[in-house]
């Protein structure tokens, strides 16, 4: 649970513009941008206007355009040009959320670190494997995070991660139909598919990794995320399906235990022995960043059936 961050993002702006009701052309101009003595449309001499008298059919004459109209938009700052949406749009309801912390614009301006910081928490580095402290795990090397207002994210960890080492492919198969989320991930030919142990509404899919795979590896905390759940507006969070994930000092013991077991399965493995074995692992130590790539295809299954299905026999 992130406990330190706000549910909104902090480069979401919104501003309160006039439009015109009846004007062919749909202008917004921000209600600071205009000056009550030279518009007309403030001042009785909207009668003046073409698009006004219309319109008017009858309507007694007042003080100020009866078709002017105020609304709230809303837009980001951190991107230049990006479209204001009318406020509440389902467009901004990821803004408006603790889902901005996954958002990639957010995360370019570098706020992730930010955040971080701004936890004051140094989160625990087990052999170089980042386990952050407020996410739970589960035992296929999953996590999830659930913000202070209900929203869900899901992703793989860095021990995931590390072992891959290259993804070319993310293909998404999820919760329908009372279906756990799933996810496929293709590396060097060979498939790794990944259930999340829990029922899950996902209402958004981490799009972005379609075109940037890497980013999976690269961030899988952050931009690397894979599944979305998001209220709907007014409604009550989805239940969080933590029931047999690990969190805390629990999850620290279990990822030194996964590091011990991944080492000693690749020193039990048959092409240990053969040449090139010194790109799996080095003598005594952790195993090499992206070694799987370097497994022959029944030891990537064989390994894929150990570390990350759900079957609990083989820990
Ligand atoms: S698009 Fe991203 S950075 Fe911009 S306001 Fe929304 S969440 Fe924030």
């Amino acid at each position: 649970m992130n406990n330190n961050t706000t549910t909104k993002c902090p480069f979401l702006k919104d501003t309160t513009v006039y439009y015109c009701e009846v004007s062919p052309i749909r202008k917004l101009v921000p209600i600071d941008a205009i000056s009550e003595e030279d518009q007309r449309c403030l001042s009785n001499k909207y009668t003046s206007c073409e698009a006004a008298r219309e319109h008017l059919n009858g309507l007694q004459e007042l003080d100020r355009c009866p078709f002017l109209h105020t609304a709230v938009m809303s837009s980001c700052s951190a991107a230049p040009g990006a479209k204001p949406v009318p406020k509440n749009n389902s467009v901004t309801s990821r803004c408006n959320s603790s889902a901005y912390l996954f958002c990639d614009t957010y995360l370019r301006m570098g706020q992730g670190a930010v955040d971080k910081r701004k936890k004051g928490v140094d989160e625990p580095i087990i052999e170089g494997i980042e386990v952050p402290m407020h996410l739970a795990y589960s035992m296929n090397h999953m996590w999830l995070d659930t913000g202070e207002d209900g929203v869900i994210h899901v992703g793989v960890d860095a021990f995931l991660a590390r072992v891959l080492g290259e993804v070319d492919r993310v293909q998404f198969n999820f919760g329908k139909n009372g279906k756990k989320p799933a996810v496929l991930l293709r590396t060097q030919g060979m498939d790794l598919y990944l259930v999340f142990p829990g029922h899950l509404e996902v209402t958004e899919t981490n799009r972005s990794l379609a075109k940037n795979p890497r980013k999976l590896l690269e961030d899988p905390y952050g931009g690397g995320w894979l599944f979305e759940s998001i209220p709907p507006p007014g409604f009550p969070s989805h239940p969080a399906p933590v029931s047999g994930l690990m969190g805390g000092k629990m999850a620290m013991d279990w990822m030194r235990d996964e590091i011990t077991r991944m080492n000693g399965f690749i020193h039990d493995l048959p092409s240990r022995q053969c040449e090139g074995s010194e790109r799996l692992a080095a003598d005594g130590g952790t195993f090499h960043e992206g070694f799987a790539q370097f497994l022959d295809q029944r030891d990537f299954y064989y390994m894929h059936n150990m570390f990350f299905t759900a079957n609990e026999s083989h820990r």
